[in-house]
């Protein structure tokens, strides 16, 4: 029988640009958790984590930027063929190739398989590239989960690994006892609201990624978040201030980043309770706290954003992705006045465009140039920033759905020809010059408003 040990591995990106802005292998370490309550050793290896010592002590990592984000160390490697029109250098990030497999040498003989993570579905060269070397250094069955296999399940089978397409992890223990002949026991432990994700298995982190909550009850048409999960579940709040309280003092960070796609639904009940929890244990005197991931606007009120505020909240991201006609007809979730209104209500408390800022998309289909420069004049107007971020059609959504039904994408493309850095360069929708100059739009409005 193979050792009951598993090694976790959160693989590289391969991508024409990335960046770490709190990016930490959320699932995989739920995954680690969930395999030490059954009593399985586990070990880590994170080839994106920018404060491990080796990969320190091997090459120079460009500094933070800001509250422990950064860019990634990289090298540049051929492109895959399918990108070769790209006129732009494709990069391979994180820990160079020979200091993981003279990790994954050490590994040897201690292991008895290996996990490994995916998240975009245009990353998964990196995912192949990883497994590859696995299977070159170590000679034990890999297995590999996450958004990526869930999502396109044929094209990860080509990785040579077993996939695993679940997200409830109660499957785990049987998936594999079939491989791997083991008898690890059949389990109903509920792996988000009743375990925490495993960062014992840092040496070093900058920041701590956590979930209060998963799922989205909102429908937008361009977002697969709703469909990852059946509904939504809360983690209690008392377990959320432990969570913080053991991982910032076990790392030492000050950082403590909040990725939910929801986390104000039922805000009374869950984020509230957790705001008066880290104002009354004094966390806010010590660690910094951070939205990224676009809140609801509608959903913001005046005890939250002073709750937030009193926190010493540092980066809050609103959810605003167009002007105009779409924002009804992609789901409704926010509208101008809600933007607006969530705006006042912030800078009432306290808060500057320094720390909020809204999420705008361009790209998406039926969008024009006009509905996104007239989205950052609203937000100018309002006193918040924003960052413009090209749409992606993740395979799933709704969006995606119509755009095969009327023939605007085959719904056979490679993930890597969906890569919003790639579409403007092969899709019949805005052009890179129409991205390009809105872009410039909005650089130049931040320079005229003297913020960058
Ligand atoms: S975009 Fe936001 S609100 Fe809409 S479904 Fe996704 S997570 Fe929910």
């Amino acid at each position: 029988m193979r050792k009951r040990k598993i090694l976790l591995v959160n693989p590289w990106i391969e991508d024409f640009a990335a960046y770490d802005f709190w990016l930490k292998p959320l699932g995989l370490l739920y995954v680690g958790s969930f395999l030490k309550k059954l009593g399985i050793e586990v070990d880590l290896i994170d080839l994106m984590n920018r404060y491990d010592p080796l990969l320190q002590s091997e090459v120079t990592v460009p500094r933070d930027k800001f509250y422990g984000t950064g860019k990634f160390p990289h090298t540049v490697i051929p492109k895959p063929k399918i990108l070769s029109f790209m006129p732009r250098r494709y990069k391979r990030y994180g820990m160079p190739e020979e200091l993981f497999r003279k990790i994954l040498r050490e590994h040897r003989g201690e292991v008895g398989s290996a996990f490994v993570t995916s998240t975009l579905t245009y990353w998964y060269p990196g995912y192949f590239d990883t497994i590859r070397v696995i299977k070159e250094e170590l000679d034990v069955p890999v297995f590999f989960g996450g958004f990526f296999v869930r999502n396109q399940p044929r094209i990860a089978l080509n990785s040579g690994a077993y996939i695993f397409t679940k997200t409830d992890l109660r499957f785990l223990p049987r998936f594999l006892n079939d491989v791997l002949d083991w008898n690890i026991p059949e389990t109903n432990i509920d792996w988000f609201t009743e375990l925490s994700p495993a960062y014992e298995l840092y040496q070093r982190i900058g920041y701590v990624v956590l979930l209060t909550t998963i799922g989205c009850p909102y429908r937008c048409t361009y977002c697969i978040a709703h469909r990852n999960w059946e509904k939504m579940k809360f983690k209690s709040p008392e377990k959320v201030i432990e969570e913080i309280e053991t991982f910032s003092q076990m790392h030492g960070v000050k950082d403590i980043v909040f990725f939910d796609d929801a986390i104000l639904i039922s805000k009374e009940r869950h984020f509230k309770p957790i705001l008066r929890l880290i104002l009354e244990k004094g966390l806010n005197k010590r660690l910094r706290f951070h939205l990224p991931n676009g809140i609801h606007a509608r959903l913001l009120d005046d005890e939250t954003a002073h709750l937030l505020y009193e926190a010493n909240f540092k980066t809050i991201k609103l959810g605003y992705e167009t002007s105009g006609k779409l924002q009804i007809t992609t789901g409704g979730k926010v509208r101008d006045e809600d933007l607006v209104r969530a705006s006042e209500i912030l800078h009432k408390a306290g808060f500057t465009h320094n720390e909020v800022s809204a999420y705008i998309m361009i790209n998406l289909p039926g969008q024009s140039p006009e509905d996104v420069t007239n989205a950052i004049d609203v937000c100018a107007s309002v006193d918040i920033d924003f960052s413009v971020n090209e749409f992606t059609p993740i395979v799933g959504t709704d969006i995606w759905l119509d755009l095969v039904n009327s023939g605007r994408l085959t719904g056979l493309e490679d993930p890597l020809l969906l890569n919003n850095t790639v579409l403007p360069y092969w899709w019949n929708n805005m052009t890179y010059e129409q991205i390009h100059e809105v872009k410039e739009y909005a650089k130049n409005k931040k320079q005229e408003l003297g913020w960058k």
